[in-house]
């Protein structure tokens, strides 16, 4: 194994992790500070968690019959799911290219792990998942809707289709939303449309995209009876006094976060559009706060994705590579929506690099 690598960052525009580019206004974190402040650090969580949890409920507009735990980050509850679900034989499967920590918490959980490529245009393969699916009866399913890396939606009739294979057998189905804030669709339309056929779908959120990377929160709704048997695998105090003070003064200022989401989905389209005009360069639709482009393939073999990386970092624009994550990603790389100064900056060093 290899721990996660975290790229070196201080003095560069900061394109890499799908962070949220906006810090607060002065007023705000004067407020902010006073809360923290006062937090009972001298206590275990207690009675705020509840109110994070009921803030949250509000926040979603939680359907009847149905329940909200937290995690410490949604990286927490992808790790209890899979100490959950750890029972003799159990496997998690998942599409790839898609997020790494589902691989990673079946590995270490010591559960079988199966991962189904996903067809050239990013699409789920839905004969190939449906084939998988049948074969190795998986406990859980993962669906990043939208995905990562890929930033695209699925076809909502394929996942309502696999939904109903596992659910027959009673796997489970994650709907993994972390992109929700600037996500065009939610499975949570879904669920409301017609929860029968989505009791064994978990659907899982977080604020780390939403603009709280660094305090660490997640949050996961399901149906009450399936949720509490998640719960018990939860460690008692897992989200921190000032973790849920901080996510309830964000919650208090929804509006200012929604309009920041707002501005970063009109910053996606003018980058996209501006990539698209720039040779060679293939930048795929998106429903996240970030692009995955290709680089076409330079006559002489070299390695396009790496010298484009270096060449932006060499600008002081770090990004990810991800063309070696996966063969569907040969030649591109991801690039996180960041303020409007800061794509404008990836845009001019890139076209330094690409047409000079
Ligand atoms: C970023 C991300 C997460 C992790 O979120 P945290 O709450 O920061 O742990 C989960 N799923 C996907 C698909 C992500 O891209």
């Amino acid at each position: 194994m290899q721990a996660y690598a975290i790229q070196h960052s201080v003095g560069m525009v900061k394109l890499d992790a799908m962070e949220n580019p906006f810090s607060l206004s002065p007023a705000l974190q004067a407020e902010l500070g006073q809360r923290l402040g006062a937090v009972a650090i001298n206590r275990y969580p207690g009675a705020r968690i509840d109110s994070l949890r009921e803030a949250l409920k509000a926040y979603v507009t939680l359907p009847a019959g149905y329940d909200l735990m937290l995690g410490n980050g949604s990286d927490e509850l992808i790790s209890l799911l899979a100490m959950a679900c750890d029972v003799p034989g159990a496997k998690i499967l998942a599409p790839e290219p898609g997020f790494v920590m589902y691989a990673m918490s079946a590995r270490l959980q010591g559960l079988g792990y199966v991962s189904v490529p996903l067809t050239c245009d990013f699409e789920l393969d839905e004969a190939a998942m449906s084939a998988a699916i049948a074969e190795h009866i998986p406990a859980l399913v993962y669906l990043a809707y939208p995905n990562n890396p890929t930033a695209n939606l699925w076809d909502p009739a394929v996942i309502r289709r696999l939904i109903a294979q596992v659910s027959a057998y009673g796997g489970l189905v994650v709907m993994d939303e972390a992109y929700q804030p600037f996500s065009s669709r939610s499975w949570l339309d879904e669920i409301r449309r017609d929860p029968e056929a989505n009791r064994q779908v978990l659907l899982m959120r977080t604020l780390s995209k939403f603009g709280l990377a660094g305090i660490r929160l997640g949050y996961m709704l399901a149906p009450s009876t399936l949720l509490a048997e998640f719960d018990k695998v939860r460690p008692p105090y897992n989200v921190s006094v000032l973790n849920a003070e901080c996510a309830l003064f964000a919650l208090e200022h929804a509006d200012v976060f929604a309009e920041q989401a707002q501005t970063i989905c009109q910053e996606r389209e003018r980058l996209r559009h501006a990539l698209q005009a720039l040779p060679g360069v293939t930048p795929f639709r998106s429903d996240a706060n970030m692009l995955l482009a290709r680089f076409a393939a330079p006559g002489d073999g070299s390695d396009i994705a790496q010298h484009v990386f270096e060449g932006l970092k060499a600008r002081k624009v770090l990004v990810k590579n991800v063309s070696k994550m996966h063969p569907l990603l040969a030649r591109c790389l991801r690039l996180t929506v960041g303020a409007p100064d800061e794509n404008t900056q990836l845009l001019a060093a890139l076209k330094e690099l690409i047409a000079p």
